[in-house]
């Protein structure tokens, strides 16, 4: 009988550690940055990202760190068709992503990363003068990160 397949997450799970709010890949890399055979960089499942014009980019400038939240997403415009929506994404990262449109939730994502990175504070972004339900939904992702 041919081994069973162990799922994709199942692998990541066993090859990370938490480490103070990161999550470290104990894996290969490839030009210093996590890889896994087929999937390119483990945090690009865990965002569930599987469209090639949708980059990962790490944030919190630990090498190994695959934590999603420590990642920023990044869909390009194709270039070849102007005017081509950009490829559709929807964060697993946000419970109710729905509520908020695109534009939103690039606001929420910023504000999320320069907390995580200490550009900004809680009070910088509560001046900012945004919805309830959005800076919930910053504050969430950012304590949570
Ligand atoms: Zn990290």
């Amino acid at each position: 009988m041919a081994p069973q397949k162990i799922p994709v997450r199942v692998r990541i799970d066993r090859l990370a550690r938490r480490d103070d709010g990161h999550l470290i890949w104990t894996g290969r890399l490839k030009r210093r940055r996590p890889y896994l055979k087929g999937f390119g960089n483990p945090a690009r499942v865990l965002l569930e990202v599987n469209h090639e014009a949708i980059q990962v980019r790490n944030t919190c400038g630990v090498e190994r760190c695959i934590e999603p939240h420590h990642y920023k997403v990044v869909r390009e415009k194709p270039f070849k068709y102007d005017g081509d929506p950009r490829p559709a994404w929807r964060d697993p990262r946000v419970h109710n992503s729905g509520h908020f449109n695109e534009c939103e939730l690039e606001v929420i994502d910023l504000e999320v990363h320069g907390l995580i990175k200490g550009e900004t504070t809680e009070e910088d972004v509560r001046a900012v003068g945004l919805k309830r339900e959005m800076l919930e939904e910053i504050f969430r992702r950012a304590r949570s990160a």
